[in-house]
């Protein structure tokens, strides 16, 4: 069952400066930062009411979200929908035809997540994700 949104992530080509943006526009701070090298980011957290912001920057010039900056700029990444059971909720997904990032949940900055491929989901990224 989807629960609520979790964050909606962006992707910025600096974290600092992207923090000084929101912090002076917003008053936005991050809770948290921390670099994930599997998914060659570093992250940061901004918490808003239940929800969060989330920024990430590319680590790996090579990797997915540099590769994404470079083809559309800055902005919108990805949706995270918060999920009661990431393994029913995938499979569930999976046994429905949807196409899948991530068949089997894995360990995320929010939980246990995995990714839903934008070509099921009308070209926006979808991370579900269930709290630890
Ligand atoms: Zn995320």
């Amino acid at each position: 069952m989807i629960k609520r949104v979790d964050h909606i992530c962006i992707a910025v080509k600096s974290l600092d400066e992207a923090l000084g943006v929101f912090n002076s526009v917003f008053g936005f701070k991050a809770s948290h930062t921390e670099t994930l090298p599997d998914q060659g980011v570093k992250a940061a957290l901004v918490p808003i009411g239940d929800g969060e912001i989330e920024l990430i920057e590319p680590i790996d010039p090579e990797g997915g979200v540099a590769k994404f900056i470079e083809r559309r700029g800055e902005g919108v990444h990805h949706i995270c929908l918060e999920v009661d059971n990431i393994d029913e909720e995938l499979k569930s997904l999976a046994a429905r035809g949807v196409e899948l990032i991530d068949k089997q949940p894995r360990k995320g900055l929010a939980g246990m997540i995995g990714f839903v491929h934008p070509r099921s989901t009308k070209g926006v990224l979808i991370e579900l994700a269930q709290k630890v």
